[in-house]
């Protein structure tokens, strides 16, 4: 009886001093953990980099282009092209675009965009940029409230289409005055218009010719040349598009995206 008694005092005592021990070892982990919280250790969820071909250099942030001023004497072009997705269009551009190899820049509106997604995945897919040209195309005046959705709702709708978040901004018509670009230039958006007008906007009040010269006649380094993939009837665009493309080729012209063009040239 005696021995079961001093036995089970022994086992209170080595419960007692493994407590003493381990609440004094307690403090000293607590430290420990605390370093891992604050420290450089990577996060699970490290931020995604947007691919280098769509990085908008910080000085053409909010400002408005028309042109680019290239750093250096490369001869480089950005096609654009507006007013779509649309189904009879768009896909033919892209067919000759892909074709002879040129990369370019499309402004979708956000009310075509949620019929063909998957055009805007393809066109991203085959390597060419994206820019917010609003949901409605609209030029009238609008509130704070309308410019917000306007654009709000079409960059969100490109980014779940396309993983993008775009920061290139065409206002509808290239119009600066109707409260969207204040809403675009809030955003840090590059406002991107154009140097070169090709008229294929006129549809069939000009010819496909007419569109060609009308580029070529005005042509130079750092240039952005406006076409429409979409907003009527672009069947002069399409003939004169492999036109365009090859002049300006054989007179020694690169083709690059906008973000491409930005990341050549200077702001000032
Ligand atoms: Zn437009």
């Amino acid at each position: 009886m005696l021995y079961l008694k001093r036995s089970l005092w022994r086992h209170r005592t080595v419960l007692f001093i493994l407590i003493v021990f381990l609440s004094m070892l307690l403090p000293s982990l607590l430290p420990v953990k605390a370093s891992i919280q604050e420290g450089s250790l990577p996060s699970t969820t490290p931020a995604i980099a947007p691919p280098p071909n769509l990085a908008i250099p910080d000085e053409f942030r909010g400002k408005i282009i028309r042109k680019v001023s290239l750093i250096s004497d490369r001869q480089v072009i950005a096609l654009t092209f507006d007013d779509g997705p649309t189904a009879n269009i768009t896909p033919k551009v892209l067919d000759i675009l892909k074709e002879r190899k040129i990369k370019a820049t499309f402004f979708v509106i956000g009310n075509h965009l949620k019929n063909f997604p998957e055009l805007a995945q393809r066109l991203v897919a085959e390597g060419h940029a994206i820019g917010n040209h609003t949901w409605h195309h609209l030029r009238r005046l609008m509130n704070e409230f309308t410019a917000t959705r306007e654009i709000e709702d079409t960059a969100t709708l490109i980014e779940r289409t396309t993983d993008i978040k775009t920061r290139l901004f065409r206002p509808p018509h290239g119009f600066l005055y109707n409260g969207l670009v204040d809403y675009a230039q809030k955003r840090k958006d590059a406002i991107i218009l154009w140097s070169i007008d090709s008229d294929d906007w006129r549809g069939s009040k000009v010819s496909a010719d007419y569109i060609v010269d009308k580029v070529l006649a005005n042509v130079n380094p750092g240039a952005i040349i406006l076409m429409h993939d979409g907003g009527g009837n672009r069947a002069n665009t399409i003939k004169a598009l492999p036109k365009i493309i090859d002049s300006l080729n054989q007179l020694g012209y690169e083709f690059v995206t906008i973000p491409q063009l930005l990341q050549m040239g200077s702001g000032k």
